[in-house]
């Protein structure tokens, strides 16, 4: 599908994307490059690429397809560098969580003979670095591609072929709708769980090995989210200020009539919601998009 593939940034997400291009043949040669010497040699190590560079402006050169997967507080930077590099039809994408500064921070330096489409593979676990990737991560996840208007619908296309072989669905939004609908479905719930962890931590009342502890009563799973890389979700926070302090705003009038429910005893609004929020987690499973083995499919010991 692509003569020459520049991953920059190879990470959970570009490591898993290494693998996969591998495993369907869609790149004829893979050249990646990331920040640290560290990480390009386990890159080199791992055989994740065919070339290592040491920097990104080396890894597009001649390459028709690059995928920028660092986190998005340095893609400002990273297009200044790669920008003048860009080979004639060349498609410039990206995977970052936001999309609205993505498009803002890329366009600047894309050159006309280049295309700019950016992306996000709904798709991740809490690991990271480029050992954590695995092939089959983008299989029945959805990815979204934001192209700026103008944007040539054949670059697109290209694109939407490249993910939908990953195994991937894919759907064409607005950078801006995007940052919402992501805002409440992994945004904010990934800041609920770093509070949630933050709070506990910092109890006086109930001591650490206590949550730990008791920890299956709800709050492990809150752990794993909260267990994500906090560089990505720092940038992810910056980035996408608005749609995530107006989800915020909702999400806190929501939690106060909780919280008025409970002082009332107001037991209806509480099993009304409930029940709700329990039909949204049935939906989630017919869509294919979770398991439906009861807690997440965890084994359990015969005295769990
Ligand atoms: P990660 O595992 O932390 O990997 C980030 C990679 O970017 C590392 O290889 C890092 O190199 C490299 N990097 C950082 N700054 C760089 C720079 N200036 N130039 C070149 N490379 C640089 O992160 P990830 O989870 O794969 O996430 C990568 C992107 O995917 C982020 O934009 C994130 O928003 C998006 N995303 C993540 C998930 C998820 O669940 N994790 C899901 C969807 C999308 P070093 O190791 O040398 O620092």
């Amino acid at each position: 599908m692509f003569d020459r593939l520049a991953l920059i940034g190879v990470g959970l997400i570009g490591s898993s994307i290494a693998h996969a291009v591998r495993k369907h043949g869609l790149a004829s040669e893979i050249v990646a490059t990331a920040r640290s010497a560290e990480t390009r040699e386990t890159v080199a190590r791992l055989g994740l690429a065919d070339r290592v560079t040491e920097t990104a402006a080396e890894a597009v050169e001649g390459a028709d397809l690059i995928i920028l997967c660092a986190p998005v507080g340095v893609f400002s930077a990273l297009g200044a560098e790669i920008g003048p590099k860009l080979a004639p039809g060349a498609i410039l994408t990206d995977v970052g969580s936001v999309k609205s500064a993505v498009v803002n921070d890329l366009s600047p330096h894309l050159p006309d003979h280049a295309h700019l489409v950016p992306g996000h593979p709904v798709a991740g676990t809490e690991e990271s670095g480029p050992e954590a990737g695995f092939a089959e991560l983008f299989e029945d996840r959805w990815c979204i591609l934001t192209p700026p208007a103008g944007t040539d619908t054949k670059a697109t296309d290209t694109l939407k072929d490249f993910w939908e072989a990953l195994g991937s669905r894919v759907e064409i939004m607005e950078p801006g709708h995007h940052d919402l609908v992501l805002a409440i479905t992994s945004h904010v719930p990934h800041l609920i769980a770093y509070n949630i962890v933050g709070t506990a931590a910092d109890l006086e009342e109930v001591t650490q090995s206590e949550v730990i502890k008791f920890s299956a009563g709800g709050f492990r799973d809150f752990t794993r989210i909260a267990a994500s890389d906090p560089t990505m979700w720092r940038d992810v926070f910056l980035n996408n200020k608005d749609a995530v302090l107006e989800m915020l705003g909702r999400f806190s009038e929501d939690l106060t009539a909780l919280q008025r429910a409970i002082r009332w005893d107001d037991g209806d609004a509480l099993y009304t919601l409930f029940s709700r929020t329990r039909e949204i987690r049935r939906n989630i499973v017919e869509a294919g998009q979770d398991s439906p083995a009861p807690d997440f499919g965890r084994t359990h010991g015969q005295d769990d």
